[in-house]
C-alpha cells in the first residue's frame, strides 16, 4: 500500500436516493474531502446513471480521493418510464429497510478487498444520511464511528422525534378525513421544548393522516431509534437559524453538530476541483443565467418548488395567471414532471401575455441564480435545502409548502425569522399576484429583505473560521470521526 493512501482517512458516504437528500451530503462529501479525506461516494445504480445522463459520461472521473460507487435499489424499474423521475419514495423506503443493508454490506465488503489490494485507504468511518438506518447495523458490525446526518432542518427533526408521543397521548391520528378541514389542525401544539408557535398542521405533513400503521410513520420511527445509536449526528444548520431547537435537542441527543449551512460554508471555503461538482439529476439550463444578465438589480422574481412537489393543473394556472398579472419579472423553474398526471402545456395566451417579462425552464443551477444580483425574492416550496440556499443568498421568499417538511419550514421563516410571506395552499391567482408586489415592492417586502440581509451575514459568520459551524466541523471530525483513527 502506498504511504498517500495509508495517511489518509477514508468516510463512506451514503444519501437516501433522492435529488435534495445527493446534493446536501455531497457538500458534506466536499467538506470532509477539504479536511483531509479519502471519499468514497454511494449512489444507487439509478441516480447515477441519470447523474451521468445529467452531467456528461465522465463527469465524475479523475477525482483525486474522490470515488463514486453504486448499490442496485432493489426496486423493479418503474414500466415505461426513461429513467428521468424520482421514484417513488414510500417504495424507496420500504426497500431501503428490506434490502439496503445487504447491499451495502457487499459494498464494504469490496471496498475491504481494494484496501487489502492497497489500492485506496481502509475505511474508517460512516457519514450516513439519517434515512438509510441500516448503515448504524453495518457500523455496528465492522466496528466503525457512524455520524447520521440529518438533511432537512433541526425542528423537523424535533417534530418528527415527537411523533410518536402524538400518537400515545390521542392527539393523532386523525379520527376520519373531516379532521382535515375542520379547524383541528389548528390545533396549538405547546408541549415540544424549542418550537414556538406551533400548531398540528406546522408538524410534518404525513401526521395528517388517519392510519397508525402508516409506512411512512414507522419508517420515521425507525430513523428515530437508530438515531440514538449513532457516534454523532450532524444538521445542515446553525446557531442563528434554530439555537432553541438545538438547545432542546442536546437533552436528548448528545452528540450533535450544527454544521451549516453549506451554502455559505461552501461558498467560503477554498476553492479546489471538485467545489464545481454538482450532482444534479436533470439536465440544467443555464440560458437562464444569460437572461438574469440582461435584468435588473433585485427585479426578478425566482420561482422553483424544488425536486418533488407536485401540483394540479388548474394550482399551476393560478401560478401563472398570478405572476403574469403581477406584472413583474419573473423565472420559472417548471419540472417535467411537476403537474400530476403530465407534461405542462400553457397555453400561447398566456406565452405572449408573459413574452417581455417571464422565463420558463426546466431546471437550473439553484444557487447560482439565487446569488444572482437580478433575483430580489424567491416562490419557493420551502424545502430545507431552497430555504437555506436563499438565505445564505439573502433573498426573501414567498412561501407554498407543499409536504413532508415543508409546513414546518414555512412557519419558521414566515413566524419566527419573518423573512417570507406564505400563500394559502388553495391557492388563488389573485393573491399570488398581490404577494409577489408585496415581496418585491411592498413594504413588508423590504423589511423582509433588511431581515435576511441580516441572517446571511450572522451565517456567514457561523460559517467561517472561529464561527460555530466551523468549529463543530472540527470537532465532529477529532471527536467522532478520528476518535479512534
Ligand atoms: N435545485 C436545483 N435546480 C432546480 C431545482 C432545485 O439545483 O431547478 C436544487 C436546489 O438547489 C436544492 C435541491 O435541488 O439543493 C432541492 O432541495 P430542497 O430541499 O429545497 O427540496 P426538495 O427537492 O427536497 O423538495
Amino acid at each position: 500500500m502506498s504511504n498517500f493512501a495509508e495517511r489518509k482517512p477514508h468516510a463512506v458516504l451514503t444519501p437516501f436516493p433522492i435529488q435534495s437528500h445527493i446534493n446536501a451530503l455531497l457538500k458534506v462529501a466536499k467538506l470532509l474531502h477539504l479536511r483531509g479525506f479519502h471519499i468514497t461516494f454511494v449512489n444507487t445504480e439509478y441516480n447515477h446513471k441519470r447523474l451521468l445522463k445529467s452531467k456528461g459520461p465522465n463527469a465524475f472521473d479523475g477525482f483525486t480521493d474522490f470515488t463514486f460507487v453504486t448499490i442496485p435499489d432493489g426496486l423493479t424499474p418503474m414500466e415505461g418510464d426513461d429513467g428521468d423521475v424520482t421514484q417513488d419514495i414510500p417504495s424507496l423506503c420500504q426497500s431501503i429497510v428490506n434490502n439496503f443493508h445487504h447491499f451495502f454490506d457487499e459494498l464494504l465488503a469490496k471496498l475491504h478487498e481494494s484496501a487489502t489490494a492497497g489500492l485506496i485507504p481502509p475505511v474508517t468511518c460512516l457519514v450516513s444520511d439519517c434515512y438509510m438506518p441500516f448503515t448504524v447495523e453495518s457500523a455496528e458490525q465492522h466496528v466503525l464511528p457512524i455520524v447520521l446526518f440529518f438533511p432537512c432542518s433541526a425542528s423537523f427533526f424535533l417534530s418528527t422525534y415527537h411523533i410518536p408521543i402524538l400518537f400515545q397521548n390521542g392527539v393523532l391520528p386523525l379520527k376520519d378525513e373531516s379532521y382535515l378541514t375542520n379547524g383541528y389542525v389548528d390545533t396549538e401544539v405547546d408541549w415540544i421544548p424549542g418550537l414556538k408557535n406551533f400548531r398540528l398542521k406546522d408538524l410534518p405533513r404525513f401526521v395528517r393522516l388517519t392510519d397508525p400503521n402508516d409506512l411512512m410513520i414507522r419508517f420515521i420511527t425507525l430513523v428515530a431509534d437508530r438515531s440514538h445509536k449513532a457516534s454523532g449526528i450532524v444538521f445542515n444548520t446553525c446557531n442563528e437559524l434554530e439555537s432553541d431547537v438545538m438547545n432542546s435537542l442536546y437533552s436528548i441527543f448528545p452528540v450533535l453538530y450544527t454544521i451549516g449551512p453549506f451554502a455559505s460554508f461552501l461558498n467560503q471555503s477554498p476553492r479546489n476541483q471538485l467545489i464545481s461538482m454538482e450532482s444534479n439529476l436533470w439536465k440544467e439550463d443555464t440560458k437562464c443565467l444569460e437572461w438574469l444578465e440582461s435584468m435588473k438589480p433585485g427585479s426578478v422574481v425566482y420561482v422553483n418548488f424544488g425536486s418533488l412537489a407536485v401540483m394540479t393543473l388548474e394550482q399551476l394556472l393560478e401560478f401563472a395567471w398570478g405572476l403574469a398579472n403581477s406584472k413583474k419579472h419573473f423565472l420559472w423553474i417548471i419540472r417535467p414532471d411537476l403537474v400530476v398526471g403530465g407534461s405542462v402545456v400553457l397555453s400561447s395566451e398566456f406565452m405572449n401575455e408573459i413574452s417581455d417579462r417571464g422565463l420558463i425552464a426546466s431546471w437550473c443551477p439553484q444557487e447560482k441564480v439565487l446569488n444572482h444580483p437580478s433575483i430580489g425574492g424567491f416562490l419557493t416550496h420551502c424545502g430545507w435545502n431552497s430555504t437555506t440556499e436563499s438565505i445564505c443568498a439573502g433573498v426573501p421568499m414567498l412561501c407554498w409548502p407543499f409536504f413532508a417538511d415543508q409546513p414546518t419550514n414555512s412557519r419558521i421563516i414566515c413566524n419566527e425569522w419573518e423573512v417570507g410571506i406564505e400563500i394559502d395552499s388553495n391557492v388563488k391567482r389573485d393573491e399570488v399576484e398581490k404577494q409577489v408586489n408585496e415581496l418585491m415592492v411592498g413594504e413588508k417586502g423590504k423589511e423582509m429583505r433588511k431581515r435576511v440581509t441580516k441572517m446571511k451575514n450572522k451565517v456567514e459568520e457561523d460559517t467561517r473560521p472561529g464561527g460555530s459551524s466551523y468549529i463543530n466541523l472540527d470537532k465532529v471530525i477529532k471527536e467522532v470521526l478520528l476518535k479512534h483513527y
